[in-house]
């Protein structure tokens, strides 16, 4: 399995290249702000065939490159129903946004349990609300892979006093991932990879974070 990660723009967040190795076929995953250059030189590098960009969510800092990179390639564009307006209005979301970022109609909306493929890999996609209200985690049981967005990171979780965050749903998404198998490797829409039996606090996150 491809699964590379480019750390771009002011918050590092991680752009990815995810794909199946016998056919090529990659997607991009959260085209963050100053990564389309690196994906560009990497996909072609690598002769591999883009077929979609999947959200994790629609932070600005994760879709600050939907634009160039869909223009590039001429790929849909793939979000969970909630978070659709601040990818198609940037800034409809009321998070103090740096840069200017061009919206984007997107091409498929998503929904929890929705099997999506890249190649011959098939991914879940698990809703996961709490940092958004449209914020999912893609998970691929079949090579034991989880990209998780902004829903959980090593040691932490995202953020849940932004303007459209959601304490309340964010326990129940944290309690889905806990149930996952601990082997399951965790691909983080910031900072470094780890697993889910790594992250033996999953199951008390309110206890940890609660109090954020
Ligand atoms: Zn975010
Ligand atoms: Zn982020």
């Amino acid at each position: 399995m491809i699964i590379q990660a480019f750390p771009s723009g002011v918050f590092d967040t991680n752009a990815y290249v995810v794909g199946c190795e016998q056919t090529r076929q990659v997607c991009i995953i959260d085209p963050a702000p100053e990564s389309a250059e690196k994906l560009f030189s990497f996909i072609a590098e690598h002769h591999l065939i883009p077929k979609a960009i999947w959200l994790t969510h629609s932070h600005w800092d994760h879709i600050g490159d939907v634009a160039p990179v869909k223009a590039h390639y001429h790929i849909p564009v793939y979000v969970h129903p909630l978070d659709a307006p601040n990818l198609e209005n940037p800034g409809a979301d009321h998070l103090p946004c740096w840069i200017d970022i061009e919206g984007v109609t997107p091409d498929h909306l998503l929904h929890e349990d929705e099997k999506i493929t890249v190649g011959n890999l098939e991914f879940t996609v698990i809703h996961t609300p709490g940092h958004t209200p449209g914020g999912v985690c893609f998970y691929c049981p079949q090579q034991a892979v989880l990209m998780s967005g902004d829903t959980l990171f090593k040691n932490s979780i995202g953020n849940i006093s932004f303007p459209t965050s959601s304490p309340e749903a964010m326990w129940p998404s944290l309690a889905k991932l806990a149930k996952l198998p601990p082997a399951t490797r965790v691909f983080p829409g910031h900072g470094p990879s780890t697993t889910i039996g790594g992250e033996s606090w999953l199951p008390l996150a309110k206890q940890y974070f609660g109090n954020q």
